[in-house]
């Protein structure tokens, strides 16, 4: 997808800037642009817009183009970026922040299976304390290709049980209500 970035003066960039900076904590706006995180990244063959691109987008308030870009959804969380940057900022978070603003705003990712990913996971961990590899394998790939994605990966699936891989039940997490607490705190203060 090829980007334009001419972005036009409006007074709600610097609104837009500062929701980022708010949400994930990260001081965006220190961004000097020295392209440490992109020169680092490994995902950048499959992105559309660098991470430092995206630093520079969110600089001029134009998060629009951002969330809706392939790369938010193509980051793989590595943190490499993060490691790298000489301004402390966790571009990574910054990425995840993204993710979730796209969410919130209903914008259609590009890489659709991501954001189901994403969603399938944050719910798993939310009610159960923590992932729980074989609900999660089931309803992501209920969710992301219907009965015949299910289907198609029961085969693989059920070796990875026998094998011990994953297990059938859930194990109790004696932390299960603070992490509930954390995501609804969270969720209230992003309302
Ligand atoms: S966290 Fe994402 S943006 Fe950062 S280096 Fe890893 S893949 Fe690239
Ligand atoms: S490494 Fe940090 S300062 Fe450098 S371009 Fe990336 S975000 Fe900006």
């Amino acid at each position: 997808m090829a980007v334009n970035f001419k972005v036009k003066e409006d007074p709600q960039m610097q609104v837009t800037r500062q929701m980022v900076e708010k949400m994930s904590g990260e001081k965006t706006s220190t961004c000097f642009q020295c392209e440490k995180c992109s020169n680092g990244c490994p995902m950048t063959f499959a992105m559309d817009i660098s991470p430092h691109q995206v630093m520079h987008l969110i600089q001029l308030g134009s998060v629009d183009k951002v969330i809706d870009s392939d790369t938010i959804w193509v980051c793989a969380s590595c943190e490499t970026c993060t490691t790298r940057c000489p301004n402390n900022i966790d571009i990574a978070h910054v990425m995840d922040t993204l993710r979730q603003l796209s969410v919130k705003k209903g914008v259609k990712a590009s890489q659709k299976v991501a954001p189901v990913f994403h969603q399938v996971f944050l719910g798993n961990v939310k009610a159960l304390g923590r992932m729980h590899e074989l609900s999660m394998a089931v309803l992501f790939s209920l969710k992301a290709g219907g009965i015949k994605g299910l289907l198609g990966q029961s085969t693989f699936g059920l070796k990875m049980l026998r094998k011990g891989k994953m297990k059938l039940l859930p194990e109790r997490f004696s932390s299960g209500k603070q992490v509930r607490n954390i995501f609804c705190e969270t969720e209230s203060e992003n309302r």
